[in-house]
């Protein structure tokens, strides 16, 4: 027989010391997570229907029967609810069973008809909304989390190397779409970490593109962005694919896209920040002619979520340090002609900088 109550390992025991003590600053007594991500970074359970509550003396994970297993297994520290129906009915009987009287939540992760009904179920404990509390927490990765990204890099980074190789004009986007995902797979990713981007083309100037079944030829370059999840950490990636031979046009904005990546990625160190990056880069990109062709932020960090903070964006007042993985990713796009974006993933470093992703940035 297991313990009834085993300790919590790492790194979850230090993860929910902190939550903790981010309660004991704003007076809580319990704090409620819906988010998944949030949860599988709190607890390690990974079960989809789930919700964590977390008190000064317990963890709470309130799932329902399809996950009693999975909860056992991933997460044998925490007391388990499960619920019988969906509703809020669960969480407002253990919030009475451990007389919470100031219970946080993330706004973000609530719905109102949630927050509506758990409000008058609760009573008396108040519901006191605190936005982005894990969110700050999860933007500094551990060393485990800094492995399991390299791992999905690598991943992403190979199966693109295995679709260049297959790539010959005649393929469509969706194909090559279809292509990456099952060699994602196949090497051992749990899937992508979003929708691959296959933009040939005119089409590449669209940043957000869905994929078609437009016929690639060889006389355009096909814009990819693409990221895989292993272990739960993702990858966000994008290369420029040259089926044929490239229009001097876009050789140019190729250039200037790159030394625009470059010379962002050189300031990238603990304590600048993050709207000074995006500066380096939109300031290149506008000397050489293209201000207003590059149209979104210059980065994200990323992690459990392929968006996550900070924001790489040309206001942004907050500061780097050791620990944030963030994309950089210039672009310029040209409507009706092409567009161009490098993304690799970088990670803050006590000194500096290191560049996770290794792909060739090389015109062929
Ligand atoms: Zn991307
Ligand atoms: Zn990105």
């Amino acid at each position: 027989m297991p313990p009834r109550n085993p300790s919590i390992p790492e790194p979850y025991a230090g993860r929910i010391a902190r939550v903790r003590g981010a309660m004991g600053g704003r007076r809580l007594d319990a704090y409620l997570v819906f988010d998944r991500m949030d949860q599988i970074w709190l607890t390690g359970f990974t079960g989809e229907d789930g919700g964590v509550l977390v008190t000064r003396r317990q963890v709470v994970l309130l799932t329902d029967g399809r996950f009693a297993e999975t909860a056992d297994l991933e997460a044998p520290f925490a007391r388990k609810v499960l619920r019988k129906k969906r509703g809020p009915e669960a969480t407002a009987r253990e919030l009475k069973r451990c007389r919470a009287a100031r219970v946080g939540f993330d706004p973000s992760h609530m719905d109102v008809k949630t927050f509506g009904e758990l409000r008058k179920l609760a009573r008396p404990a108040k519901l006191e909304p605190v936005s982005g509390l894990i969110t700050a927490m999860r933007q500094i990765k551990d060393a485990g989390e800094i492995a399991a990204i390299r791992r999905a890099i690598r991943v992403a980074e190979n199966a693109f190397v295995r679709v260049q190789k297959w790539l010959k004009p005649g393929r469509t986007e969706r194909e090559v779409a279809a292509r990456l995902v099952y060699e994602m797979q196949r090497l051992g990713a749990q899937g992508a970490s979003f929708e691959p981007i296959v933009a040939y083309g005119a089409t590449s100037s669209l940043p957000h593109y869905e994929p078609s079944d437009r016929v690639i030829s060889a006389d355009c370059g096909v814009l990819v962005d693409w990221g895989a999840r292993v272990d739960w950490y993702v990858s966000d990636l994008t290369r420029m694919l040259w089926p044929g031979s490239i229009p001097r046009r876009f050789a140019t904005v190729y250039r200037i896209v790159k030394e625009a990546q470059e010379r962002a990625i050189a300031v990238i160190a603990p304590g600048i920040k993050a709207g000074a990056v995006d500066r380096v880069a939109r300031e290149h990109i506008r000397k050489s002619g293209y201000g207003k062709q590059f149209t979104h932020s210059l980065g994200h960090g990323f992690g459990l979520d392929v968006h996550e903070r900070p924001g790489l964006r040309k206001k942004s007042d907050e500061r780097l340090e050791p620990g944030m993985v963030v994309t950089v990713e210039p672009g310029i796009y040209l409507p009706g002609v092409g567009g161009i974006r490098i993304e690799d993933d970088v990670l803050v470093t006590e000194t500096g900088h290191e560049v996770l992703s290794s792909l060739s940035k090389d015109l062929p």
